[in-house]
Formats: structure tokens, sequence, C-alpha cells
């Protein structure tokens, strides 16, 4: 098979694992924002399958993440759609001139969409959003030493940070409204983004 249709079942498995949490995502954003973080990356998820053929259709992995990045865009609602899109062009940006990027390329390009995301959202480490689990994730990513090692690691790492934004107060987005009452509900931006890591170290391990 080629680069981009092995790239796409590996989204499509990650797409998977989303459309599975929806509840759960749903329920951590009713008791911190308004609920649709579940309903909003399922639809995002939903989207990916219905525009399979043609996505893997795609001649390299920056076409594909380009097209992917637009899917994003036009069908994920709320504050994701935007930063997951961002994310993606950041991957198709950083991986233009590269048909078939190793582990390495892929790290680099992952860095580079988080850096997009910050820079678009605002957000730092600490906030208690996604980028608390996108952050230590991409860190691992360039750290562990062989492929598979590297998305286990990414994916431990992200859900630990995701895990410790329980413990923060919310200073971006809308569980920034409940001030220190979020305190003890991990944001479910960074949960969603341990999930999908996870996803993909199952699919690629
Ligand atoms: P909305 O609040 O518009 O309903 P979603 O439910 O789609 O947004 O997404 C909520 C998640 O978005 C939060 O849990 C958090 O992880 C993330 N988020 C919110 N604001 C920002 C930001 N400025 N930068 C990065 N991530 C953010
Ligand atoms: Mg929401
Ligand atoms: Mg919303």
């Amino acid at each position: 098979a080629s680069e981009v249709v092995l790239l796409h079942a590996a989204v499509a498995a990650l797409a998977q694992a989303l459309g599975d949490a929806e509840p759960e995502l749903s329920a951590l954003d009713r008791r911190v924002g308004d609920g649709d973080l579940g309903i909003n990356l399922a639809r995002g998820a939903a989207a990916v399958r219905a525009a399979g053929e043609r996505l893997a259709g795609l001649p390299d992995p920056a076409a594909y993440l380009r097209a992917l990045s637009e899917v994003l865009r036009r069908e994920i609602g709320g504050t994701s759609g935007p930063l997951y899109s961002t994310l993606v062009l950041g991957l198709a940006e950083s991986l233009r001139g590269v048909p078939h990027p190793g582990p390495q390329e892929w790290a680099e390009a992952a860095a580079h969409g988080v850096a997009r995301v910050r820079r678009v959202g605002g957000a730092a480490p600490g906030d208690s959003t996604m980028v608390d689990a996108l952050v230590p994730g991409v860190a691992a990513l360039a750290a562990a030493a062989g492929p598979r090692e590297r998305l286990a690691a990414a994916a431990a790492a992200a859900r630990a940070g995701a895990e410790a934004t329980a413990a923060l107060t919310p200073s971006l987005g809308r569980s920034s409204y409940l001030g220190e009452r979020a305190v003890g509900v991990p944001d479910p931006g960074a949960v969603a983004v341990a999930i999908q890591l996870e996803a993909l170290a199952a699919h690629l391990g």
C-alpha cells in the first residue's frame, strides 16, 4: 500500500477512537464547558471517514494533510475546529517536499503543528487546554529511541499532561469562566489529545 493509504489507515483509527470517546468527552465538557466537545470531534471523525476514498487517493502526505485540514476546518465546530485544522495544516507545511517522511520528520512536523496551535490559540502549558497534552506529547515524540517507542512515549506523556490539568485553574476558553470551580476536572480537549495519541500508538505499535 502507498504511504498515503497507510497514513489514512492511521487517521481512520484515530477517528474511530474519537467516535467511541464521544460520550466521555461530552460528559467532561458538560462539567467545565458547554458539553459539545464529543459531538464536535465525532463530527470531524465522521467527515474523515466519509472523505476517506478521496483523501487516500492523494499523492503524498503533505497533500493528504492539506486536504484533511480543510475537512476538519469545515466540519468540526467550536474552538476545536480551527485549532485541529491549524495543527494538521502545520503538519502539511512541514512535510511539503518530503514524500517519504521518517520518524524524525514526523516528530518535527508535529512540533511545528503544535507551535501553530499555540500561536493561533495563544495558550501556553499550564493554561489547562489541549496544549497541556500536545506539548509533552510532541516532546516525547522527538526524544524516544525507536519509531515504535516514540508513539507509545508520546501517548503516555500526553495522558500524564491531560491528567495533570485536573489540578490547574483554567485560564483560556470556556472552562476559564468557572475559575477554581473547574479544579478537579481534567481539560476535555487535553483528554481528547491523549485518546488520539493512544489510538495512534495502538494502531502503529
Ligand atoms: P467550545 O468551548 O467552543 O465549545 P470545544 O468544546 O470544541 O470548544 O473545545 C474545548 C477545548 O478547546 C478545551 O477543552 C481546550 O482544550 C481547548 N481550548 C479552548 N481554548 C483554547 C485555546 N485558546 N488554545 C488551545 N486550546 C483551547
Ligand atoms: Mg465545548
Ligand atoms: Mg461549543
